[in-house]
């Protein structure tokens, strides 16, 4: 664990590990009761190396990692890679990465395909005690042996085969004497069980594919639903935690471990962490990376935690996060602004503050000395004395935000215009003067006058302005380009969508748009890759990796505004 561990009674002042979380409740009986004897808490987070690790999977790490924590238990990171034809070493390194970016570390690194040889004798043991028996149906048969949920369903033909016989097809399947989909291996249990996964699943079967790790050995590969709980068995789980679609497979679950006679690990399910606006699933996060809707498994408006990160999300933010929606035994959906408003909150907190003009107008101090340049000293974060100051060059021309003058000011606009006098932060007040305008009419240039004895943006007779507005020095300004990001898809639920249609005919097409004018103060010139700041009055940035010395990338985190915070009725702690 990091410091800043996710389960600490108090995360950041959000009082988030007040919240209830039954899955807590649970270990702790278990504890209580020495359910395990003297056995430690052990979890383990299992994902299948199919793709990259998304938000929902930190919903799963810090329970997994979390809960185990807490009660003074262990966690494995175990690879479940019993599909060879969709698993993928990028998938397995991505995986380690983002684990330990979130802050959790891992007691053993394991892989599903390390108990093949066990799983496979266990098999051979359900065969031998008549348990598992050899059906040579075709998929497309099986399932139309399998019923309904309103109607048990039919014994195979080939489910009376004799022990024998079962187990010479078993070990000739495993030896690579049948091509693939001629026969499965399947648990003999019940065809009319209400439950349809009791209809005597397959446990395993033929596939000639090379898997990643164990190669060509294996022609033979376990399903998820026998391989799982065997896996936990062996690693002594006390406490499998999973997402709810799987408590209807829990009854088979606990079926393989009793006629095994092995470690009794339970399984507890929970509510799958769904967002708005955002589409949790590897399967369809792949499909927007293959058809490149997006640049990548890392474009800052993935969900992915290698998204997130691009995208200046700290883990701190996530496990907070995290820690506030707790688990529950009912889906639903959270607001995508709820998980902005606690990276606002950890970035207010923490960020460096920089001034930064993503649409520069200049603005000429007619009464300043052309010659002259001065340095401002300003506070690199006011919600944190300790992060020091910083010198900010001053000249007579300036670049500010086009959209803080206006030559014909609509009623309650406090910003600048003709005759108004407002505030250039840490700087000068000033009063505007003039504008010169191109052939076609357009504003170029704002010219003003400032206050010499307003110097540290102090009014100097007690004069107020009613708006202070931030600035760039034109002749220091280094030049950078600015991705603003927004939601991916439109609609709050994205799978919402007309018969016949994609989600993805439901992404937002505007959800990037790129400036390549913005004008920023010169200390950002040594911002490296991941660094974090507020710009301020415009929003959270981070430096891209995309990034070089001549042409700097800043992607927007978020914009300052925290509509959640407001509707939650919470005070609203960002900046203003
Ligand atoms: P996906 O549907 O995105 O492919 P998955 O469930 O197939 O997800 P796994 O790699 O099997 O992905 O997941 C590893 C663990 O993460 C599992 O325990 C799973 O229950 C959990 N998990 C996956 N998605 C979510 C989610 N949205 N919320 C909470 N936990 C999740
Ligand atoms: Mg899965």
């Amino acid at each position: 664990m990091t410091d800043s561990n996710p389960q600490s009674p108090d995360l950041h002042g959000t009082g988030a590990r007040t919240q209830n979380n039954f899955l807590r409740d649970i270990i702790a009986e278990d504890v209580r009761t020495r359910k395990y004897g003297d056995a430690q808490i052990q979890t383990r987070f299992p994902p299948e190396p199919n793709g990259y690790l998304h938000i929902g999977h930190a919903k799963a790490i810090c329970i997994d990692f979390g809960l185990a924590d807490e009660f003074g238990g262990k966690t494995n990171l175990r690879f479940d890679d019993t599909n060879p034809e969709k698993e993928e070493q990028e998938y397995v390194d991505s995986i380690q990465k983002d684990v330990r970016w979130l802050g959790f570390q891992w007691e053993r690194l394991c892989y599903a395909s390390d108990y093949f040889p066990q799983l496979y004798e266990w098999a051979l043991q359900l065969v031998k005690t008549g348990k598992a028996y050899v059906d040579d149906l075709s998929a497309d048969e099986i399932r139309q042996h399998r019923g309904t949920l309103t109607e048990p369903g039919k014994d195979s033909p080939y489910r009376t085969r004799s022990i024998e016989e079962n187990l010479d097809l078993f070990i000739r399947m495993k030896q690579g004497d049948f091509p693939d989909g001629s026969r499965v291996l399947r648990a003999k249990i019940d065809m009319a069980s209400p439950n349809i996964n009791m209809r005597d699943p397959v446990m395993y079967r033929i596939l000639h594919a090379s898997h990643q790790r164990t190669g060509d050995q294996w022609c033979i590969y376990p399903m998820y639903d026998y391989a799982h709980g065997q896996s936990d068995s062996i690693e002594r789980v006390t406490h499998s935690m999973c997402t709810l679609e799987f408590a209807d497979h829990q009854p088979l679950y606990r079926w393989y471990i009793e006629q095994l006679g092995i470690f009794p690990t339970q399984q507890i399910e929970f509510d799958r962490l769904n967002i708005t606006y955002t589409l949790l699933s590897k399967r369809k996060l792949l499909q927007l990376v293959s058809e490149k809707r997006v640049s990548a498994w890392d474009d800052p408006r993935m969900p992915t935690l290698c998204g997130l990160r691009r995208r200046g999300f700290t883990p701190e933010a996530i496990r907070a996060f995290c820690a506030a929606i707790g688990a529950s035994r009912t889906n639903g959906s959270t607001d995508i602004e709820m998980l902005e408003h606690f990276q606002r909150d950890d970035l207010n907190r923490r960020a460096s503050r920089a001034m930064a003009v993503l649409h520069p107008l200049k603005l000429v101090i007619d009464n300043y000395p052309a010659d002259k340049a001065e340095f401002m000293e300003v506070a690199n974060n006011p919600e944190d004395p300790s992060a020091g100051t910083r010198q900010v060059p001053f000249s007579r021309e300036l670049y500010i935000e086009q959209d803080d003058f206006r030559e014909l000011p609509p009623p309650k606009y406090y910003r600048l215009s003709p005759g108004k006098e407002v505030r250039l932060r840490n700087a000068y007040f000033i009063t505007a003067q003039s504008v010169v305008k191109d052939s076609a009419g357009n504003i170029v240039e704002v010219h003003c006058t400032y206050d010499p004895a307003s110097r540290g943006g102090n009014s100097p007779d007690g004069r107020k302005v009613k708006s202070t507005m931030h600035w760039v020095s034109a002749a220091h300004a280094i030049s950078a380009e600015i991705r603003l990001y927004d939601k991916l898809f439109l609609k709050p639920d994205p799978s919402d969508v007309e018969e016949g249609q994609d989600v993805l005919s439901n992404l937002n097409p505007n959800s990037v748009e790129i400036l390549t004018g913005a004008k920023l103060e010169p200390s950002l010139a040594n911002a490296r890759p991941g660094d974090r700041f507020q710009f301020e009055r415009v929003g959270y940035f981070c430096l891209d990796p995309d990034s070089t010395p001549a042409n700097l990338v800043f992607n927007r985190t978020l914009p300052l505004k925290d509509s959640w915070a407001k509707e939650a009725g919470r005070q609203q702690k960002g900046s203003k």
